[in-house]
């Protein structure tokens, strides 16, 4: 069934990643500076944490021996979080204790409070459970040891990451360079959004699609407007681009229309290859270098072109940031309706998922799925992922579903 012509989703991808390499320059960030930036080089703890055993609830510290049940202790001090109690505890002592406080010598539990009845000066407890040694106690080392890697090279830095390098009394982290990734779109019909549209004019949607996308991967995003289908300005634009930026993404003008001049700049400028990939919507996709820069032709249909973003300039892009591969989200649902699909291409249905009432995932069409339709792609929450092979499906068919990722939410 599948069309010799059209290149797998899965061997275009494996193509440009096996091509592209990752970008080499690092810098130094402030850990303030830090969020959605990778990480260059792995982060070691310098320190164990917790860095002292402390009491992990509000009690007494005590020798486990002494404190059974019934045993009156009397009180010798305070110890609070910052606030450490260094003398010593005679025999049948014990210490009042707060969440965090480091654990005196010579003790080796904490009763809590609750298994606890104090006298009216609080000057004496008596026990009311027996306890163990170790009990409520946070071992120094216990949540990150001295010398363990905490987070590793090629992770894109997350609110959790961030805390954590802060926990560790890091200030500064070394990060990969942001890319600079250009975006350009091609069409004598499109009009930038506030201008006034004439006969036959449709607004350029593709260019603040992409921005926007890529601004939500952390990219440096470069707007370098819109171009006529004029062929002197559109290899002008992609010299310039070659200038300063890692990457260049336009939209349109890559399939075989006469107004379609990318592909002859392109063709004279770069080394590129012009593919049609065997997905829907997308098929005709431009991928390729200019001098040293990567570059990206997507298709002119709005949805055709945030698909192609997502699924196949996304995870290289990632890949050229440093960032090290993580697999997409998908998830088996059963579909809730007939889905129309002809054997040949892998499809992106846009589509709606939810649990039922068995806690099961089902999904639906979000309604039109040309690509020129970018309405429904708004209605969508994610992707159906049709295998390319696959004909219709019925109703109660199960599918895969790919959630959308946070480039399109
Ligand atoms: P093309 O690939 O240039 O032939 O364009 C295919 C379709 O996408 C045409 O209907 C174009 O008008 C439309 N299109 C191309 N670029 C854009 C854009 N930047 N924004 C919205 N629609 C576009
Ligand atoms: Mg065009």
């Amino acid at each position: 069934m599948s069309n010799p012509s059209l290149m797998p989703v899965e061997q275009a991808l494996e193509n440009m990643l096996n091509t592209v390499s990752t970008i080499t320059d690092k810098e130094t960030v402030e850990l303030s500076e830090a969020l959605g930036r990778i990480l260059n080089r792995p982060v070691n703890s310098t320190l164990d944490v917790p860095g002292y055993d402390n009491s992990a609830m509000d009690g007494y510290a005590v020798r486990s021996s002494e404190a059974k049940k019934g045993s009156r202790l009397k009180v010798v001090g305070v110890a609070a979080a910052g606030h450490p109690y260094n003398d010593a505890i005679p025999e049948n002592g014990c210490v009042r204790i707060m969440t965090g406080a480091p654990i005196p010598d010579s003790v080796d539990a904490v009763i809590i409070q609750e298994n606890t009845e104090a006298n009216q000066d609080k000057s004496e407890i008596t026990v009311l459970q027996n306890v163990a040694e170790s009990d409520n106690i946070r071992r120094r080392g216990s949540d990150i040891a001295l010398g363990e890697e905490v987070i590793a090279t090629g992770t894109r830095l997350s609110p959790v990451d961030i805390g954590l390098l802060a926990s560790l009394g890091i200030e500064e982290v070394a990060v990969y360079r942001k890319p600079k990734i250009a975006v350009f779109s091609t069409g004598d019909e499109l009009v930038a959004p506030g201008g006034k549209l004439k006969s036959g004019q449709i607004f350029d949607s593709n260019r603040y699609l992409l921005l926007a996308m890529l601004e939500k991967m952390g990219v440096e995003a470069v707007n370098l407007g819109r171009l006529n289908d004029d062929l002197e300005a559109i290899s002008q634009a992609l010299q310039d681009a070659t200038q300063n930026c890692d990457a260049v993404i336009t939209s349109g003008g890559v399939s075989v229309g006469d107004a379609d001049f990318t592909k002859t700049a392109l063709e004279q400028l770069g080394s590129v290859s012009f593919w049609k990939v065997a997905m829907k919507p997308g098929k005709p996709f431009a991928f390729g270098k200019l001098k040293d820069t990567w570059f990206f032709g997507l298709p002119g249909n709005p949805v055709a072109a945030a698909v192609t973003m997502d699924q196949l300039t996304q995870p290289v892009l990632k890949h050229l940031s440093g960032e090290k591969h993580i697999s997409s989200e998908s998830y088996q649902a059963t579909a809730a309706e007939y889905l129309k699909k002809r054997p040949g291409r892998a499809d992106f249905q846009r589509g709606w998922f939810e649990q039922d009432n068995n806690s099961q995932l089902k999904v639906s069409s979000a309604g039109s799925q040309s690509s020129a339709v970018l309405s429904t792609l708004k209605r969508a929450n994610c992707f159906i992922r049709l295998e390319q092979d696959r004909g219709p499906v019925n109703a109660g068919e199960e599918v895969t579903i790919l959630p959308f990722s946070s480039l399109l939410r």
